[in-house]
C-alpha cells in the first residue's frame, strides 16, 4: 500500500521532531512547515492526505489557516487535525469551530497520534478517484 502524506505545520522544533518520528513509524510520508504561510503553499503544491495543524504559530495562526483552507473548494476535503496544548482546553472547541475535523493534545503520544491520523486518513479515502 502506498504511503499517505501528512503535512505537519508546527513551529516548535521539538514537537516537530517528535511528530515526525511517530508518523515515520506509522509509515507516513511527512511534509513539514514551521509557519502557516509555508504550509498553505505546500498544501497547494502537494495536496497532502491530512494536515496536522498547530494552533499557535508565528504570523498567521492555525485557526485562521484552517478557515482559509476550508474556504477553498480544492483544499477543503483535506482533513485537518489540530495540535492543541493541554493547558489550552478552549482550543478544542475553537479548532472545531474553525473547521478542524479532530484534535490531538500535546505533548502527543504515539498511540493517540497514529490512531487519530489513521481514522481521518481512512475517512478521507472516499475522495480518491483513481487508485
Ligand atoms: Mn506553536
Amino acid at each position: 500500500m502506498e504511503s499517505k502524506t501528512v503535512l505537519v505545520i508546527e513551529d516548535n522544533e521539538l514537537n516537530m521532531k517528535l511528530t515526525r518520528i511517530i508518523l515515520t513509524m506509522g509509515n507516513y510520508r511527512v511534509l513539514e512547515a514551521k509557519d502557516a504561510e509555508t504550509g498553505i503553499q505546500l498544501i497547494r503544491e502537494q495536496q497532502p492526505d491530512l494536515i496536522l495543524m498547530d494552533i499557535q504559530l508565528p504570523g498567521m495562526d492555525g485557526l485562521s489557516a484552517t478557515r482559509l483552507i476550508k474556504s477553498e473548494p480544492k483544499l477543503r476535503h483535506i482533513p485537518i487535525i489540530a495540535l492543541t496544548s493541554y493547558a489550552m482546553r478552549k482550543d478544542e472547541k475553537t479548532s472545531k469551530e474553525a473547521g478542524c475535523e479532530g484534535h490531538v493534545t500535546k505533548p502527543v503520544s504515539a498511540s493517540q497520534l497514529l490512531e487519530t491520523v489513521a481514522r481521518y486518513v481512512r475517512h478521507n479515502s472516499s475522495h480518491d478517484s483513481g487508485d
